[in-house]
């Protein structure tokens, strides 16, 4: 859907962004399809979170995350830099607010990798512009695979991340969607579906009101 379209009647609408929440236990393929979905959408923007998480082996700064110390982390905290924050698996995640509502201002969708704590904030703080998607591993033993293939963190890393899920996974129900990743083109293609749908909610059109008087002149006036 083209972010500024010309209309017959001359009207020039942006439709209002979203915010499209993606969570999930680790291993579960979120990142792989936060990807594929920047690629094919391009008018879709990935909210890049702050965290004191050590980088992994590869991840850059200001691309994967900003990676910070506590005391920068905790000035963001006290600045109401943070559009939400929480611990996760021992280190602190944060979004940063600015980027979100800038995007959001021109019309459009920001993508969020957070976790449960994350979603529950912004849904609190925004619930009309979040979409919230949870992703789940089409098994334990998929799930468990995806970690040690991964093979970035050590194995009490990831034995800290398996003891995790069972906690994450009770989250699932309070996500709009869910998804089972048993197939990444498929699901990267539910994704695109959503996004479609929601862009199309009325609410997200406030242009409309304005479009739609174009066709009153057709009334008939009654004699
Ligand atoms: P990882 O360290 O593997 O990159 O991420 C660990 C977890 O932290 C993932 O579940 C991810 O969704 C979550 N996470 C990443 N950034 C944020 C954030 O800004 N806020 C919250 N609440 N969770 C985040």
């Amino acid at each position: 859907m083209p972010l500024v379209s010309p209309v017959p009647s001359g009207v020039r609408f942006q439709r209002r962004g979203l915010m499209l929440v993606l969570s999930s236990p680790s291993g579960a393929g979120k990142t792989t399809i936060s990807r594929r979905l920047l690629a094919l959408e391009p008018e879709v923007v990935m909210s890049v979170s702050v965290t004191t998480r050590p980088p992994r082996p590869g991840e850059i700064d200001g691309v994967d995350y900003f990676f910070v110390d506590d005391a920068t982390f905790t000035r963001m905290v006290e600045h109401g830099e943070l559009l939400e924050h929480a611990l996760v698996y021992g280190h602190r995640y944060g979004t940063p607010r600015r980027a979100v509502e800038e995007a959001l201002a021109a019309g459009r969708d920001v993508l969020f990798d957070i976790d449960w704590q994350g979603a529950q904030q912004l849904r609190e703080a925004a619930a009309d512009d979040v979409v919230t998607v949870f992703i789940l591993a089409p098994s334990l033993a998929a799930l468990e695979e995806r970690l040690r293939r991964r093979a970035q963190d050590s194995e009490a890393v990831v034995r800290y991340r398996l003891a995790q899920v069972a906690a994450d996974v009770t989250h699932w129900a309070e996500y709009e969607y869910v998804i089972v990743n048993a197939d990444l083109e498929a699901s990267v293609a539910a994704v695109r579906a959503i996004l479609a749908a929601e862009r199309l909610k009325r609410r997200r059109q406030p242009y409309l009101s304005e479009f739609v008087q174009q066709f009153r002149v057709a009334i008939p006036q009654a004699k």
